[in-house]
């Protein structure tokens, strides 16, 4: 079975994610959606939150898991059994960062390839941080996240 991973913060899980997340289940037996424990980062939603919502929007595609890891991606890459790491692309802003961590990837498991999926272009803007933007000054929100994660943003700008 040919199993990959997907990893990100998903703070929170938008349209351009969730675009990634049926390609890559199409090109794989199983895509593990892996969220990572980062809290140097000051997430907006919580660990358990983000999870709950990649479920939620992932619940209809049967071959795709949620979990979360925490050190070395190629680590968490060997103790699941998969052999490819899936990374969406967007600006060129992204390529070199992401260049990087491939080939440190390869270096420390040469038997894990990272694969580059192109953001669809209407995702291309699209990004986590853009979408909390928006919901912090009460913009709309549905054409960059499922009904489910806006109210969900709506809800944490209330109370702040
Ligand atoms: P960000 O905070 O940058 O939105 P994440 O860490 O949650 O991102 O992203 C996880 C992965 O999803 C990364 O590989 C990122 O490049 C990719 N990604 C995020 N948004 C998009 C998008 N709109 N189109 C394609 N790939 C995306």
């Amino acid at each position: 079975m040919r199993v990959a991973i997907y990893p990100g913060s998903f703070d929170p899980v938008t349209y351009g994610h969730i675009d990634i997340i049926k390609r890559g289940a199409n090109l794989f037996d199983k895509l593990i959606v892996a969220v990572l424990l980062n809290p140097a980062k000051r997430p907006l939603f919580s660990i358990q939150e983000r999870i709950e919502l990649l479920k939620e929007v992932t619940k209809d595609i049967p071959n795709v898991e949620v979990d979360y890891f925490d050190g070395l991606l190629v680590e968490y890459a060997k103790k699941v059994n998969a052999s490819a790491i899936i990374k969406g692309l967007r600006m060129v802003s992204d390529f070199e960062y992401e260049f990087q961590m491939a080939l440190v990837n390869k270096k420390l498991n040469p038997s894990v390839e990272t694969i580059f999926l192109m953001t669809s272009a209407k995702y291309g803007y699209l990004s986590s941080s853009l979408v909390k933007e928006i919901a912090q000054f009460g913009g709309c929100l549905s054409e960059f996240v499922p009904d489910i994660v806006a109210e969900r943003l709506m809800e944490k700008f209330k109370k702040s």
